[in-house]
């Protein structure tokens, strides 16, 4: 998963840009980049946090009006820099892209572009696949006289050629800004306007978010198919094109996005606490009756308060959270992932002492955070551990750029909640419902494949084999 921003502006971009980044940094701490243009393409990319990668000279140098931004979410197989974006080329057109998400026919495009178009890809790095392919589509055209249609039916091509999730900002040197998404709609992206006194200017983000602390309205999603090109004049072009049943991530609202964004027309926290009135039905049905809800801090948060409030039962801060500590679920080994989740929660002594605990959690992949918390709890003086998750069981692999895991690490896969119970070390599990989870997103059209195994696109064994193999090569 990354966040991308593309801004069309009047003056100077490079603060924005930057800044916008910081806003978009829950989206990947791995690596983050920018391009401008003004003239000629302004580039800086380096690995880390936004804040790590910026310094001020950099922000002078990258002159331009137009931009382009990436954080970089940590998968594990590639971490290098060189595959870090944006990515540019200079033929047929000064181009540069960036992309969330994630091409599932990787190996087939790659092939293609060499054999029929000679054009070498000789990096990982998806975003590159598709810039090519973007790129040969162009140079078959008449370049003086490039029509909006012309353009556009390039952008067909490229959806024609590349399978999977794919957001995607491409900056067109001198031309103007232009964004698309993949048929299905599965990452977000949202375009936003700004009146200023030289004109309107233009963003596209992955979340709303970062439009509000720019200061740009939001005009709303760039759904399945659909593509968006600002021109040098700042008029706004829109398009359809081919269009699939909408496959919106439904992981974004349990996890992934901000609280504070809208995505497809809802309010992220909404959901989320939708969501925990949800849960509370199944605690109920379970029979279940703790003295005290607690999160797991940051992100069981709205859940666990609106589960909380459902069942009328205090909701205390039973974990505190060393904020300034990297993220354990990407560490390559379990071992290490479980010393990372006791280095980064620590039990609040007094709220746990004698009771039954319910701790509530977004998710459970491996079940390496939930075990090491059930320890921990239970050296707190809990009396019983409850866990809850506000997702259903994830159970098959996210081929659409969300770092899920293979099967054979995914606890719930081909396993029982109680086989889930016993493994983790808990006195009882509870999972959201998937067709509870379903009726709560209703009309907006999800992709839920990581809890039901239905992908939205065509899946082969060589892109869930990928995950595999570029999870063992890091483990290695
Ligand atoms: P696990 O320890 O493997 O069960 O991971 C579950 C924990 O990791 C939960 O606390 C989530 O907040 C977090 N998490 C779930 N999915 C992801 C993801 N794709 N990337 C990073 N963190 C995640």
């Amino acid at each position: 998963m990354c966040g991308v921003l593309g801004i069309w502006g009047r003056s100077e971009v490079a603060a924005d840009l930057i800044f916008g980044l910081t806003t978009l940094q829950h989206r990947g701490q791995d690596a983050a980049g920018a391009i401008t243009f003004d003239g000629s393409f302004h580039v800086k990319i380096g690995r880390g946090l936004v804040s790590r990668v910026f310094e001020d000279r950099h922000q002078e140098r990258l002159r331009g009006t137009w931009g382009l931004g990436h954080v970089r979410y940590a998968t594990m197989g590639s971490t290098d820099v060189e595959d870090a974006q944006p990515v540019h080329v200079n033929y047929p057109y000064g181009l540069a892209m960036v992309h969330n998400g994630n091409v599932v026919n990787f190996a087939e495009v790659r092939e293609n572009l060499y054999t029929e178009h000679h054009r070498l890809v000789d990096t990982s790095n998806d975003v590159a696949l598709i810039l090519y392919t973007f790129a040969a589509a162009l140079e078959q055209r008449d370049l003086r006289a490039l029509t909006f249609d012309d353009l556009f039916s390039c952008v067909d091509a490229t959806r024609r050629a590349i399978h999977g999730a794919y957001a995607v900002i491409c900056l067109i040197a001198g031309r103007g800004l232009l964004a698309f998404s993949d048929p299905h709609g599965i990452r977000p992206m949202v375009l936003g306007v700004r009146q200023t006194p030289k004109g309107p200017e233009y963003a596209i983000a992955s979340e709303t978010t970062c439009l509000d602390y720019l200061g740009f309205r939001v005009e709303g999603d760039i759904g399945a198919g659909e593509a968006v090109f600002i021109d040098a004049t700042g008029t706004v072009h829109r398009h359809q094109g081919p269009r699939e049943k909408p496959a919106f991530c439904v992981f974004e609202y349990i996890y992934f996005a901000r609280e504070d964004s809208v995505l497809q027309g809802r309010v992220v926290a909404a959901e989320r606490e939708r969501m925990g009135r949800a849960l509370a039905d199944v605690v109920r049905r379970a029979g279940l009756r703790p003295d005290v809800v607690i999160d797991v801090p940051a992100s069981g948060f709205l859940f666990a308060s609106s589960m909380a409030q459902a069942l009328g039962i205090p909701f205390r801060r039973g974990l505190a959270k060393n904020h300034h500590i990297g993220r354990s679920f990407i560490l390559p080994t379990d071992e290490e992932r479980r010393r990372m989740v006791g280095l980064k929660l620590n039990p609040i002594r007094g709220v746990l002492e004698g009771r039954r605990v319910a701790v509530v959690d977004d998710s459970i992949v491996r079940g390496t955070t939930s075990r090491r918390l059930v320890e921990l709890l239970r050296g707190a003086g809990a009396r019983e551990v409850y866990v809850i998750s506000a997702a259903p069981p994830v159970v098959s692999p996210c081929v659409y750029g969300i770092d899920m895991s293979t099967t054979a690490e995914i606890i719930a896969a081909n396993r029982t909640v109680d086989d889930v119970c016993r493994m983790i070390g808990a006195d009882a599990v509870v999972y959201q419902e998937l067709s509870a989870l379903r009726s709560l997103y209703g009309e907006i059209s999800c992709c839920d494949a990581c809890f039901s195994g239905e992908y939205p696109t065509h899946v082969d064994r060589e892109a869930l084999d990928d995950i595999r193999r570029e999870k063992e090569d890091a483990g290695r």
